[in-house]
Order: C-alpha cells, then sequence, then structure tokens
C-alpha cells in the first residue's frame, strides 16, 4: 500500500489518532531506510516503530523475538486488525513452516516474527535470501548484553543481519535505558551508525515504595486489602518455592492468585498466563520468568517480596504496571538478609572477577535506590541518565525519612565486630551482635562470656529493630560485609576503618513509617 501515510495507517489499520512521543520520527526514518536503535519504556508502543514501516515498505517486515510463547498471540491480534502476518517457530509444524514460508515469497505477508535461533539454520539464510525483506526488527534487543539480566547467547549472531542483507534495513528496540546497554547493541548488532531515538523513561502514574520487611507476606497482604481489592497485580518472588507458597497464602485470604515459574509444567504456566491476561482482578505470583512482553495494560500493581538484583531490573519489572497510565503501585518490602542473599549469590556464581565487580555495582546501586532519603523517582532516572524534579508521588516524597547522624552509634557497632574477630578470632551475625550492645544476658551471651567484652551493653540508646535497621543500611553502603563463611556473619570491609578512626561519618535514614501513613498522606 504505497500510497498510504504512516498516519493513515496508524488511523485506519490501529484506529489511534496521533502519533505518541518519538514514533513518527522514527517510523519516517525507517521507511526511509535509516538504521534505528529505540529505547522507549515497557507500554510506549515500540511495536509500531517497525509495524507500520513494515506495512508501508515494500516486501516482508522479519521481526526477531525471544518470545516464542507470545508469537501466536501477537500474530492473531495482528490479524484481527487485518494486517497479514505470520510467524515461524519451533511449535510448528513442518507443513505449516513451509506455508507460512511460501506466504512470504508470495508477497502476502506485511511481518513475519521468527526467534533468534532460527537464523542459525542454513535453510532460513537461504530463504532470506530469496525474500524481499522490508526491515529486520529486533525485539528486547538487550538480550545482546551479556551483562544483563536477559541475556540471549543467540542474539550475539544477529550480526549476521547487517553482514550478509546490508541493504535491509535494521531497527534495535528495547525497555532497557542504560547507556552501557545501549552502547552494547550498537556494538554488537553492527548498529554504531544506526540513529538512537531515546524515551523518557519517567512514568508519572506509578507511585514507587520500598518498605521494611517485617512480615512481608503480611505487609503485602495488607497492601492489597488497603489499595488493591479486586485489582489486577504481579507479584515477584524470587524462588519457585516462595512462588507457590505465596500464591497459596494469597488464595487462603480469599485473593485470587496464580503462580507461576518455569518448573510448573507447561500447559499449566499458559493457562495461568491467560487467565491473568484475559480474567479481571487476577494476582499473579511469578519469578521474573514472567512478564516480558506482557501487554496488559491495567495491571494496578506490581510488588517485589524480594530485592531485585539491578535497577534495571527494578524498572523493568515494576514498569509492567499502570500501562494504561492510570494510577499505579510499585511496592517492595526489603531488608538485610536481602542484601546478604544477593551477596552471597553474587559471590557464589559463575564468572571472573571483573563479570562479579560489575554484579557488585549494579546491586549497590539498587541498594542505593532503596536506602536513599531523595525522590525515588528522581534517582532511578538519573541513573538512567535524566533529569528530573522530585516527584511528590513516591514514599519518601510523600513521607520522607529523618535523617540522622549515626557515626557514634556505626563506631559502636563496628568495634564490637572488630574485637571479637582481633580478640577472640570470632564472627557472629546481627542477632548476638544487637545482644551484646543492648547488654542483654540471653544463654548465647553467656555461653560465650560476652557480657565480659567492653562494649557489652553501651548500645541502649536504641532499640533493637533501630539496630536492625542500622546494620541493614551499613550493610547496604558497604560498612560492613558478609563473611566468606557460608553464614550469615558480619565482619568489617576496607571502608570500616574510615568510620572507627572517625575519618569518616555516617548519613543514616530513621525507618520510616509505616505504609498506611504514607497511604493515608496520599489521599488527604
Ligand atoms: P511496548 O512494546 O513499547 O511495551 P506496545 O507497542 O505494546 O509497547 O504498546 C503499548 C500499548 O500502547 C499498546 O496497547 C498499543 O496498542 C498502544 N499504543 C501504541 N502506540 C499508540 C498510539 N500512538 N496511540 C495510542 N495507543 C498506542
Ligand atoms: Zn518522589
Amino acid at each position: 500500500m504505497p500510497d498510504l501515510s504512516p498516519l493513515d495507517v496508524l488511523r485506519t489499520t490501529f484506529g489511534y489518532d496521533e502519533f505518541r512521543g518519538d514514533q513518527a520520527q522514527v517510523i519516517d526514518h525507517v521507511i526511509a531506510g535509516g538504521d534505528a536503535i529505540v529505547l522507549m519504556p515497557t507500554g510506549g508502543g515500540k511495536s509500531l516503530c517497525y509495524q507500520i514501516p513494515a506495512m508501508v515498505r515494500t516486501g516482508v517486515g522479519v521481526v526477531i523475538s525471544p518470545l516464542i510463547a507470545l508469537m501466536h498471540d501477537q500474530v492473531s491480534a495482528l490479524e484481527s486488525l487485518g494486517v497479514r502476518a505470520g510467524f515461524l517457530n519451533s511449535t510448528q509444524s513442518y507443513d505449516e513452516q513451509r506455508a507460512t514460508e511460501q506466504r512470504a515469497l508470495n508477497g502476502e505477508l506485511d511481518l513475519l516474527y521468527l526467534a533468534p535461533e532460527r537464523l542459525d539454520l542454513p535453510r532460513t539464510r537461504e530463504f532470506f535470501d530469496r525474500l524481499a525483506i522490508s526491515l529486520f526488527a529486533i525485539d528486547e534487543a538487550h538480550c545482546v548484553s551479556q551483562w544483563g539480566h536477559d541475556f540471549r547467547p543467540e542474539y550475539l549472531k544477529l550480526s549476521v543481519l547487517g553482514e550478509r542483507w546490508p541493504g535491509v534495513p535494521r531497527i534495535a528496540l528495547t525497555a532497557t535505558a542504560t547507556t552501557a546497554t545501549r552502547h552494547e547493541i550498537a556494538e554488537r548488532l553492527g548498529l554504531q551508525q544506526a540513529r538512537t531515538f531515546v524515551a523518557s523513561f519517567d512514568r508519572p502514574n506509578i507511585s514507587y515504595r520500598i518498605e521494611t520487611k517485617q512480615q512481608p507476606l503480611k505487609q503485602l497482604i495488607s497492601l492489597i486489602r488497603a489499595e488493591h481489592v479486586g485489582d489486577a497485580g504481579i507479584v515477584y518472588c524470587l524462588s519457585r518455592k516462595s512462588v507457590e507458597a505465596t500464591a497459596a497464602a494469597l488464595v487462603r485470604e480469599g485473593i485470587e492468585a496464580l503462580p507461576y515459574h518455569a518448573g510448573l509444567p507447561g500447559p499449566v504456566r499458559s493457562a495461568n498466563q491467560s487467565r491473568f491476561l484475559r480474567d479481571d482482578g487476577v494476582v499473579m505470583v511469578a519469578t521474573i520468568a514472567f512478564g516480558m512482553g506482557i501487554d496488559k495494560p491495567d495491571v494496578r500493581f506490581v510488588a517485589h517480596l524480594d530485592l531485585p538484583r539491578s535497577i534495571e531490573g527494578y524498572y523493568q519489572e515494576t514498569g509492567r504496571a499502570g500501562r494504561d497510565g492510570l494510577p499505579a503501585t510499585a511496592w517492595m518490602a526489603y531488608g538485610m538478609a536481602d542484601i546478604v542473599q544477593q551477596r552471597q549469590l553474587i559471590e557464589g556464581s559463575d564468572g571472573d572477577s571483573a563479570h562479579k565487580r560489575l554484579l557488585g555495582q549494579h546491586l549497590d546501586a539498587m541498594l542505593g535506590l532503596c536506602e536513599t532519603l531523595r525522590c525515588r523517582r528522581q534517582l532511578m532516572l538519573e541513573y538512567f541518565g535524566e533529569a528530573s524534579e522530585p516527584c511528590g508521588n513516591c514514599d519518601t516524597c510523600l513521607d520522607p525519612p529523618t535523617p540522622w547522624d549515626g557515626t557514634v552509634a556505626t563506631q559502636k557497632l563496628l568495634s564490637t565486630v572488630v574485637r571479637l574477630k582481633r580478640e577472640r578470632n570470632q564472627r557472629f551475625g546481627a542477632g548476638q551482635l544487637i545482644d551484646i550492645l543492648l547488654g542483654r544476658r540471653t544463654p548465647r551471651v553467656e555461653q560465650w562470656h560476652h557480657d565480659q567484652l567492653s562494649t557489652f551493653g553501651i548500645g541502649t540508646e536504641l532499640t533493637d529493630l533501630q539496630w536492625r535497621a542500622m546494620v541493614r543500611q551499613l550493610l547496604a553502603a558497604g560498612l560492613l560485609g558478609v563473611s566468606a563463611d557460608g553464614h550469615q556473619t558480619l565482619e568489617p570491609t576496607q571502608a570500616s576503618w574510615a568510620v572507627l578512626r572517625g575519618q569518616r561519618s555516617v548519613a543514616l535514614r530513621h525507618d520510616a513509617i509505616t505504609r498506611a501513613g504514607a497511604a493515608k498522606k496520599r489521599k488527604d
């Protein structure tokens, strides 16, 4: 349909009035034959950026997507709009694949979706050699990043597209925003000359809240009861076991919840996914295996019961809330054990020390977001290279935490840790340290004669909870370390010494601050 303008296609085929953000510029650029890298938040409207050029240009637009499970739905949705689309993947029979190839060769398709691993097949390459291709779209392009959370080795081979079919324009799309990822995409896909389009990553309708983990399940249930009764939501957990336990617990509370993780049988997974997409008000409890490519506009909350590994991951996962632009909540419960666990996971992971260092930096940035005294949204956007004002809609804006000078208290804690190590070659976890500081003569304190330490009972100015909050913040800031002994025992770090010597002060935040308080303020 060479006579139709992109705007005509938008209106007649997709039924929308106007382009959003960068869409029009991206589309014009690709129609003119240019390469593009498009960074747009989830829900920003990336699909139209390649679908419309594929319909306007002559030939088939080939879409590389890792989301095999969604291809069928994506293609059916396009077909229902009258777009000529097809897909090729391993779920099809040989005959089905042949038929789709033939339709493409006959010029009966505008869009053809396929998984990246198919490009390895000589058969696919020869098929492409015979095909009139209007463009290559590389969806979820951040999967090429080896340091990212969604790395797919097959993506590295996509450089073949530019090498073997150099005349075909390529458009790489992702919702991952960091400059590092952007450079990696350009380099690994041979897109150094491509024009880059970066949309704002702000999601103003999402209210970000991070609270201290005490009884996470109870906290989650009270969040749902107070603010999200009958709403669709996603609850992320780290392990399959906690996914199942959490889903079961929610069901017992009368909340319609379903589990989703890679260990469930395929049919159960897809049945749960369809129910979540189709029915109103289903809560999906899932590992991060769930969510990429899911287009459900009315997800009203995303909850994290475990700490994400990076701000990128957190942003992606929370970004699945409120795609319809209406108010939505991104809520997380986070505590000391999360830090210990993540640090231990990094320590025990494969990969060289450079890789571990990088994972450590990602985690530190995430922890900085958890412990900040500043606006969470502003900090997050800053991380993506975007300047903004405090949002007035996150917990730290609505209910600002009180800063306090924790230098002296930190010195007391650290000197206890150091004394135990130096004088007795012992290491203990937070519980025992706090008992010592509070001067509690527990059986364990007496057993180890810790009441004879000079720091015994010198910390009564703080409560147990306040000491715990402090240990967590010191761990997050790297002023206290987790020992490599596999137990959750604590030890000083390099940075601890500056505090002990009085060369460095420690600014901490008083943990606020109940969620109920934050919610109440918002309504006022
Ligand atoms: P992304 O892939 O960036 O997450 P999608 O391409 O799935 O986002 O688009 C998100 C939603 O916004 C879809 O429901 C889509 O139909 C809708 N959308 C995209 N562009 C427009 C537009 N110009 N006007 C109105 N709605 C749009
Ligand atoms: Zn804010």
